[in-house]
């Protein structure tokens, strides 16, 4: 049933988040709440600025820090059908962007206007996760199953629980588990490489499918002897593998080297796989005669918050400082970081100065980020986290 306007309540918020809003973001901060009369957890508020002006529409969380998060500048009564346009348009932007993949990230939060809603397409299952107070309410998760099986047909669609999520915004605990279907593994091919997919294990939402495109690039100037540092469950190695005569990953889990070997099988490949923690790994390889001609670093996020800023550059400049001692003159250097608050500049600082200590020479291939299905928005600087730099060394 559509709200009539009047019942929704209505958020004042401060000068100072009314400038961000209008500025093109789409979350205040609760410092920056001046009223929130009437506003129960999770539910669709009217936003207006300090003197009553009407800003547009938004979710509320009782419990996060970010305390109102946009979903349109107009007044939204049926959000349903607004969920429901949101995700056609969402679907439309992939299906005219993404190649070669049926594994690809359908919906991304903020970045398809739809704060606190990731789905993840792994073939023909689907990974949901919900992050937020809103997007948690049933009506919000039943239309969102139906478009999307209306739309695009999943076996099955898997909801991927993460606990301190749900403790943040203050929600009941859920299981991870199935929405619909049955089915929670399958195989997946992006770039022509196939991996398996088991919706109830691993990292993320099971994948790093934001790294597709830097796969396809990097696999054009792999060769020769390769180390793909941080591989998890192969990802770039897999992709190095037709290019280079012997390629090495390296990962401290086990459980997902087991499945980058079943990955390697798959593809009918040979690859070395080490379990060790890559600092160890690396300061030992690189003190000893060990050289490479193709090095991929692909870090955790160092920096979770703006805290960790230093540490985390500190982290960034030795794994770059080993592996650019360790690579042949005329190797390639494929070097990541999915920290958002190191930014772009901040690690091609690092970089830089690791260069000058390790005494080679950086020349830039390509300065890359997310793939296209992680898309950008430009006045929402959080959308965009991951940089991945492709470096000729001498
Ligand atoms: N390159 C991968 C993604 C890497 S995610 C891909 O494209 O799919 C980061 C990986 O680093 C995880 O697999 C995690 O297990 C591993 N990891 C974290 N800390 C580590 C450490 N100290 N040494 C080795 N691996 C580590």
């Amino acid at each position: 049933m559509p709200k009539e306007p009047s019942a929704l309540p209505t958020i004042k918020v401060s000068p100072r988040g009314t400038t961000r809003l209008k500025e093109g973001h789409v979350w205040v901060y609760r410092s920056d709440i001046v009223s929130a009369d009437g506003a129960t957890p999770g539910s669709l508020v009217c936003v207006s600025d300090h003197r009553g002006k009407l800003l547009g529409t938004a979710f509320y969380s009782s419990s996060s820090q970010i305390a109102i998060r946009m979903i349109s500048p107009d007044l939204v009564t049926d959000f349903p059908a607004l969920l429901r346009q949101r995700i056609a348009a969402a679907i439309a932007y992939r299906e005219s962007l993404v190649r070669n993949t049926d594994a690809y990230r359908v919906i991304f939060s903020e970045a398809d206007f739809l704060p606190g809603l990731i789905v993840d397409r792994y073939a023909d299952i689907f990974s949901l996760q919900i992050l937020t107070q809103g997007m948690d309410a049933d009506p919000v998760r039943q239309t969102l199953l139906s478009e999307l099986t209306t739309r695009l047909q999943p076996t099955s669609v898997i909801e991927r629980v993460d606990p301190r999520v749900r403790e943040l915004e203050a929600l009941p605990p859920r299981a991870t588990g199935p929405l619909q279907g049955q089915k929670t593994a399958t195989t997946f091919t992006m770039n022509d490489v196939q991996f398996r997919y088991d919706a109830q294990e691993g990292q993320k939402t099971g994948a790093f499918l934001d790294q597709r495109e830097n796969y396809a690039a990097t696999a054009q100037y792999a060769r020769g002897d390769a180390l793909d540092v941080f591989c998890y469950q192969g990802g770039f190695a897999l992709h190095l593998a037709p290019h280079c005569s012997h390629v090495t990953g390296v990962d401290s889990s086990r459980p997902a080297l087991e499945v980058a070997d079943q990955n390697a099988a798959l593809n009918s490949r040979e690859i070395e796989w080490i379990e060790a923690n890559a600092f160890d790994l690396l300061k030992d390889y690189s003190s000893s005669d060990r050289r490479y001609d193709t090095i991929v670093l692909d870090p955790p996020a160092f920096a979770k918050s703006k805290r960790d800023l230093d540490a985390a550059l500190r982290g960034y400049k030795e794994l770059n400082l080993r592996a650019l001692k360790m690579l042949r003159t005329g190797g390639t250097l494929i070097t990541c970081s999915c920290s958002y608050h190191v930014s772009q500049s901040n690690f091609l600082e690092v970089l830089a100065d690791a260069a000058l200590d390790a005494h080679r020479t950086i020349r830039l291939i390509e300065v890359r980020g997310q793939a296209k299905d992680h898309p950008v928005l430009l006045n929402i600087p959080e959308t965009a986290y991951l940089k991945c730099v492709i470096a000729y060394v001498s």
